[in-house]
């Protein structure tokens, strides 16, 4: 998968996905919600009830899946049961995960394209991407996941490159002394 612009694809619709309206915390609403629960405007399955009033900051909002020609439609977060996001506050690309399904993004095609986004984005960036399970978090590297302690903030965490004989590694290190 492409980093890509705020441009949703043509052909690509929400149709029944309401997942972002659960997954998502929402401060700009009436009733501000939590991530994890549902929007009390949110009908699952079928949408948002004051679609022809939405707030603006939901009606801009578009998952990589709406953003990427290249995902196809098993990465739709309603099937997939995880949201693939540029908008995390604390991370340029990040999995949310519903607590019904805290292992989704673990299973195929998903895991083995993942690992691999996650490389091309340490090779290209220095940063991977970000696993929210509630408040558990953890980084995705191209060997597997790094689970985060509670007390480290993500800009806290350094992530290493080594070479060997062509070989290139990495390795997160989280600030010393401080316990985890
Ligand atoms: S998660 Fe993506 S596809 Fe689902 S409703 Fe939100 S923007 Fe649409
Ligand atoms: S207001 Fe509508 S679009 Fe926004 S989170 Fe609630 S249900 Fe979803």
């Amino acid at each position: 998968m492409k980093w890509v612009d705020a441009i949703p694809v043509a052909e690509k619709s929400c149709g029944t996905c309401t997942m972002c309206c659960k997954l998502f915390d929402v401060d700009w609403l009436d009733k501000p919600k939590p991530a994890g629960q549902w929007c009390h405007h949110c009908t699952p399955g079928r949408g948002c009830a004051i679609w022809q009033d939405v707030p603006a900051k939901c009606a801009s909002y578009y998952c990589v899946w709406r953003l990427d020609p290249d995902l196809g439609p098993e990465w739709k977060p309603e099937r997939a049961r995880f949201i693939l996001t540029h908008a995390h506050e604390d991370a340029p690309l990040a999995v949310i995960l519903d607590a019904g399904a805290p292992d989704a993004h673990r299973r195929e095609p998903y895991w083995s394209a993942l690992l691999k986004t996650a490389r091309q984005h340490l090779e290209g960036r220095g940063s991977t991407i970000v696993v929210f399970r509630g408040r558990r978090r953890s980084l995705l590297m191209p060997d597997g996941e790094v689970e985060i302690p509670a007390n480290f903030l993500l800009q806290e965490i350094r992530i290493d490159r080594y070479e060997r004989a062509g070989i290139v590694t990495y390795k997160a290190v989280f600030p010393a002394g401080r316990a985890a």
